[in-house]
């Protein structure tokens, strides 16, 4: 039997709107220059701060929350279904949740054993998208192998797209292609916010994406064409790889490979932004990406493991800003999957 979470409508976490924390480029009068690491090396990038953008996004959506508090008689609520007990899932999810919740939203968390079958997980899917309690549903990928290869694409094709909140349905995918309303799916949506709140000029420039994945690299390209930038998609069969990224003003990391990508890919000055989140937990592997940045090496020796981008770290040597990881992409996602989720609450009171 599912096991299930739910938190009511605890209005009193939500936040107000915040102050506008500016962290932008050379362009603004409230740029910072704040160091990627504590390293002896010498880093030029200015740090892209996710996390400062994302609770600027999470700040701003207090007042939509307390609207649809209001004219719903309940605040915007999500509905997240987990299958098996991947770790990673665990702690993206557990994060999910905690935000929602800090908000004020509504969230509750079905969670299947990875031995569920999936006609099982459609029926939930099913529920879910009749049920008027819930505006957004998330189903945590990956869905276990168990499951069959085409097990996401069926739950994804089932989400009823008045709900696809985390953006991954085919009929989101056209409406992102077409630039129509609808829910982009919520990294590349968080990369966009981060641009365009740092003031980082898109128009005009050259974007690379390294990934073509259907949840980053394809709607990360489309969002950025629909901002006007020249838009080069790169991915594992790209020849000569390094010489396509170092044409980029703009270069976006999401290809699932820890530092692959090193300062011969980055035109200095350019816009680097890292999707990649990876957990190296070998000694060898840390010491080789980490070699002169002793705290990120002490953090592997308290915890096992340390967190690495796509992008390795001397790209900060290069590159003119960029995004750190952690505390870059990853807590604008989260952000993101909140303001879709408020946006489709508020899309019933139309
Ligand atoms: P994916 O595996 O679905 O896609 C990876 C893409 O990288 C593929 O399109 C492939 O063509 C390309 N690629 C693989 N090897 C390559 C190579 N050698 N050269 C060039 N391209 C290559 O992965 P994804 O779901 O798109 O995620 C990419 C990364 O982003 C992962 O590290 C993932 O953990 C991370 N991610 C982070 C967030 C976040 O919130 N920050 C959200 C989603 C994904």
């Amino acid at each position: 039997m599912p096991r299930s979470h739910f938190s009511p409508a605890s209005y009193a976490g939500a936040t107000s709107p915040g102050k506008h924390v500016a962290l932008s480029r050379r362009r603004s009068s409230a740029k910072i220059r704040v160091p990627l690491a504590t390293s002896r090396c010498h880093v030029t990038a200015t740090l892209l701060d996710g996390k400062a953008v994302a609770k600027e996004i999470r700040d701003e959506l207090g007042a939509r929350v307390t609207n649809v508090l209001q004219r719903l008689g309940r605040p915007p609520a999500l509905a997240i279904v987990l299958v098996g007990d991947d770790p990673a899932s665990e702690v993206y999810v557990r994060n999910k949740l905690k935000t929602a919740e800090d908000a004020g939203m509504g969230v509750n968390l079905d969670r299947l054993p990875s031995s569920t079958p999936l006609s099982a997980v459609l029926g939930v899917v099913d529920r879910l998208n009749k049920d008027p309690k819930y505006d957004g549903i998330l189903v945590q990928s990956p869905l276990p192998k168990s499951l069959g290869a085409d097990a996401e694409q069926r739950v994804f094709d089932m989400i009823d797209p008045g709900k696809d909140v985390d953006g991954f349905s085919p009929v989101s995918a056209g409406r992102v292609s077409q630039n129509r309303e609808g829910f982009a799916p919520c990294t590349p949506a968080g990369v966009i916010e981060l641009l365009v709140r740092t003031k980082t000029p898109i128009e005009g420039k050259h974007a690379v994406v390294i990934g073509r994945s259907d949840i980053v690299g394809k709607p990360m390209a489309a969002l950025l064409l629909h901002k006007n930038a020249t838009v080069t998609i790169c991915h594992s069969r790209t020849r000569d790889l390094p010489a396509m990224a170092r044409t980029a003003d703009i270069l976006v990391a999401a290809i699932g490979r820890p530092a692959f990508v090193t300062p011969d890919f980055v035109k200095p000055g350019a816009v680097v932004v890292d999707v990649g989140i990876n957990s190296v937990t070998k000694a060898e592997e840390a010491k080789r990406i980490f070699a002169g940045y002793p705290d990120r090496l002490q953090v592997f020796e308290k915890k096992g493991s340390v967190l690495v981008g796509d992008v390795h770290p001397d790209v900060a040597k290069t590159a003119g800003a960029l995004t750190p990881v952690p505390g870059g992409v990853g807590p604008l996602t989260i952000a993101m999957l909140m303001a879709n989720t408020v946006r489709a609450a508020e899309l019933r009171l139309r």
